[in-house]
Formats: C-alpha cells, sequence, structure tokens
C-alpha cells in the first residue's frame, strides 16, 4: 500500500503482510489429538486430582506415559484413520464425561477438548449401538481457523503460508528520487494467519488517520484494493491505486469504452451509436443495442455485447464500469509509473526478517506475538532514523570539507542565534511561565 500524507505531500504509505511464526511445535492431527488431551489431563491431575484417580481411569496412562507417547508419535501412515479415530472416541469421552461438572468446564484446557471436538469431528447418533459414532472430518471440512496447537490457541492456519499469524505493515515512502528518502513504519496489525489481507486495508487507513497522518493515496497488491475497498477508502478521502485481481482482458473493447457506464446509464457505444434502451433492476444494469447496427460493426468481434432477442444486450453491475475503468488505467504508463514504488515495502519486509527476526518470535498468543512484533518494528525505524541523520551527517561533513570557510562562518552565525533565542525565549517565559517548556528551536 502506498498513501500520500496530507503533512508531506511527497511522502507515501507502503503496506504488505508477513507471515509470523510463533514458538510453538508444528502439529500433525495425531499430534493436536494427543497434545490436547495431555495438556487436559495434566490440569486435571493438578486442578482435580480426585477425579483423575477416580477408579475407571486407567486409559489416561495412554497419554500421560512415556511409553503411551511413544506410541502415538510412531503411527504408520496405513494406521493413521484408525488411531485418529480411537483418538476421537477418547476426546469425545472426556467431553461428556465432565460436561456437567462446573470446575472442570471453567477449566481452559477442557474448553480446548471442546473446541477440538467441534472444529475436527462429527458426531452422529448410532441406533444400532445406543452410543454416538464419532467420525473424523475429512481435512477440507476443518476450517482454516481451528486449533493448530494447544499451547498457541490463537494462531490459525494459511493454506498458503502455513501455521501461525500474520503481521500487516504500512510505512511511508517518497517518490522523490533526488533525495534519500527516511521510510519509517507508521502502523503494523498482527492477526491470526487465516485472515484475508482484504480485511486490513480499511484498518490500516483508520488506525493512521486516527493518530493524525493518514494517507491520502494508498498503493497496494491486487488483494487489498478490492473494489469495496477502494469504495470505502474513498469514502475516507483516500485514494487507492492497485491492479484489479483477475486476469486483465488482452484485446478488444471493454465496459470502460461505453460512453456513461461509468455513471450506471450507457448513454453511447464506442462506434457513437445511442442503445435504443437502457434497464435497471437491483443494481444490474441493461443496454440493448439495435441489432441493424450491430451485425454490421467492423467491432462486433472485440465488443462485449451479446446478441439477444430484441438486439444486442450489454449486462453490468454498478461495480463493472469502475473495475473496467481501473483495468484501463493499469495499461497506462502514469500507472506504472506510480505503482513501480510499492515494490519496495517488499525490502522493508525482508529488513524485518533479516535484523529483528520477526518471522520465528519466541513468544505464543496473539497479544504477546503483537506486543512482540510492534517492537521489532519500532525498532528497525530507530535503525533507519540513525542511518538517516548519519547519512545526513555525513554529507554535511562532506560538504563542510569543501567549503571551510563558509562552514566556519555558518558556525560562528549559529551560536549566536542560539545564544540570541535561548535569551529571548527565557525572557517570554518571565512573562508567561505556562511557555517554559513548550517553545524550543533546534537551529
Ligand atoms: S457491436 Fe454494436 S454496441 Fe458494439 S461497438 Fe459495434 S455498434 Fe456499438
Amino acid at each position: 500500500m502506498i498513501a500520500r500524507n496530507p503533512g508531506c505531500m511527497r511522502s507515501m504509505f507502503v503496506s504488505d503482510s508477513v507471515h509470523l511464526f510463533s514458538n510453538m511445535r508444528h502439529l500433525g492431527r495425531i499430534g493436536l489429538f494427543v497434545a490436547t488431551i495431555r495438556k487436559f489431563l495434566v490440569n486435571l491431575k493438578r486442578h482435580e486430582r480426585a477425579l483423575f484417580d477416580a477408579p475407571g481411569q486407567e486409559w489416561t496412562i495412554r497419554y500421560m506415559s512415556k511409553q503411551g507417547q511413544a506410541v502415538f508419535s510412531m503411527v504408520k501412515p496405513s494406521e493413521s484413520v484408525r488411531t485418529l479415530e480411537v483418538l476421537g472416541n477418547d476426546l469425545f469421552f472426556l467431553v461428556e464425561q465432565f460436561k456437567s461438572n462446573p470446575h472442570v468446564t471453567r477449566m481452559s484446557s477442557y474448553q480446548l477438548l471442546v473446541r477440538l471436538l467441534r472444529e475436527q469431528c462429527r458426531v452422529e447418533p448410532n441406533a444400532e449401538a445406543g452410543e454416538p459414532k464419532v467420525l473424523i472430518k475429512p481435512n477440507k471440512e476443518v476450517p482454516s481457523d481451528s486449533l493448530q496447537n494447544p499451547s498457541d490457541p490463537d494462531a490459525s492456519y494459511d493454506g498458503h503460508k502455513g501455521k501461525g499469524y500474520q503481521m500487516q505493515v504500512a510505512e511511508t515512502y517518497s517518490r522523490d528520487e533526488t533525495k534519500k528518502p527516511l521510510s519509517l513504519i507508521t502502523e503494523v496489525i498482527v492477526e491470526p494467519a487465516h485472515h484475508s489481507d482484504a480485511e486490513a486495508l480499511i484498518p490500516l487507513i483508520e488506525a493512521t488517520q486516527q493518530r493524525g497522518f493518514g494517507p491520502e493515496e494508498v498503493l497496494a497488491d491486487s488483494l487489498y484494493g478490492g473494489d469495496e475497498n477502494c469504495q470505502k477508502a474513498r469514502e475516507r478521502s483516500v485514494e487507492v491505486i492497485s491492479p484489479v485481481i483477475g486476469r486483465p482482458q488482452e484485446n478488444g473493447l471493454t465496459l470502460a469504452d461505453f460512453t456513461g457506464a461509468d455513471e450506471g446509464t450507457v448513454r453511447l457505444c464506442p462506434q457513437g451509436h445511442v442503445p435504443v434502451k437502457v434497464k435497471h433492476k437491483k443494481g444490474k444494469h441493461t443496454a440493448i443495442f439495435s441489432p441493424e447496427v450491430c451485425t454490421v460493426c467492423p467491432r462486433i468481434n472485440d465488443c462485449p455485447v451479446k446478441a439477444g432477442k430484441k438486439g444486442s444486450y450489454l449486462h453490468y453491475d454498478e461495480k463493472a464500469p469502475r473495475l473496467a475503468k481501473r483495468r484501463a488505467y493499469e495499461k497506462t504508463p502514469a500507472f506504472q509509473e506510480v505503482y513501480r514504488f510499492r515494490a519496495g515495502i517488499e525490502g522493508t519486509m525482508s529488513q524485518l526478517d533479516r535484523k529483528t527476526r520477526v518471522k520465528h518470535l519466541r513468544v505464543r498468543g496473539l497479544a504477546a506475538v503483537s506486543f512482540c512484533a510492534t517492537l521489532k518494528a519500532a525498532g528497525l525505524n530507530l535503525l533507519r532514523a540513525a542511518a538517516f541523520r548519519n547519512s545526513q551527517e555525513d554529507g554535511n561533513l562532506a560538504l563542510q570539507q569543501r567549503n571551510p570557510g563558509l562552514f566556519g562562518l555558518f558556525s560562528v552565525f549559529k551560536e549566536q542565534f542560539s545564544s540570541l533565542w535561548a535569551d529571548f525565549n527565557t525572557f517570554g517565559c518571565y512573562f508567561n511561565p505556562d511557555q517554559l517548556f513548550v517553545t524550543k528551536m533546534t537551529v
């Protein structure tokens, strides 16, 4: 994302997301069942010893002993389905056995059992056996926000990036290539990995606006720049520039070539013909062109109209003209010139990982991961600010070496002026003590 800051017309925001791995072990499904059941039993033993030691609980040895753990860690692929069924039945048994005990149901480890059962299993009534049947859901039916490890219940799963969290980052940048700019990270949002990037754009804009440096213009990749986001950003006086998701049309005419389509009513086709009728119904529009003009039109093969009973029909909805207009803009050199700056954020993501190891955090839980990631982003800002300051001072030193006389004169003037300004402030404060530490000037 790139955005223009009202305070500095050539300052931009860039944003992207990076995947974060918290300090949790990657568990397969068998490992997840075993770890969750074991966590509950350990807590039960610690807090409700009488229940843990009650007769008939000998099977808990399966989860608490080292031998039992070893059995589950060496399951052959051919036996994994059977093992999962056994684990599913144990899980169901535990949930049912303690569901009426308020001391147990209050335990967070019991709530994880219930969550695991809901997300990974389907319990069906079994009329023949009299007891419900526990079936393991196929992988594709398990939601992406499901439990990944009982030691970090907030972490979720993204099919593309894996298990953990993601960090949305926005930073400033400048299009002014004559000077080396100072880019600073302005906002960090950490969320579970399954969240869509599309949902992050508006919160990023709002968070920066609330702090008084909201953007005027945003460059983002296609996931952030859906039509809905563009409209919401415009309501907040922010222009989003991004490619439209999906493959652009290679050749031919598009809706953007029809006059009036962006206002909702097509008035002229690209060949200058007026539609014989335009219909509007529940946000859908249809422009009908005379078959006489379309059949002899030289652009009939390029045109998006479709032949129908009463003429050539052009169907479109509210957002189609806006998307067509953006696709047309994407092909222009002006768009390429602006959009090339978005690539700068990739360097920031790489720098965040190389310098702060943000992708491999040593904490767990959304709050701790968010706190750590924010601190690391702040640390990168400090590094960048220091490097920028050093580069400025190096530049001044080089200039000073080239013009020693001029700089000597400037230093004398600066000292005198600073001294005068300090006297003036002291004089002002004598009459207005409230301003004592407020009025400052750096020369
Ligand atoms: S095919 Fe019909 S609607 Fe399309 S450009 Fe030609 S005349 Fe216009």
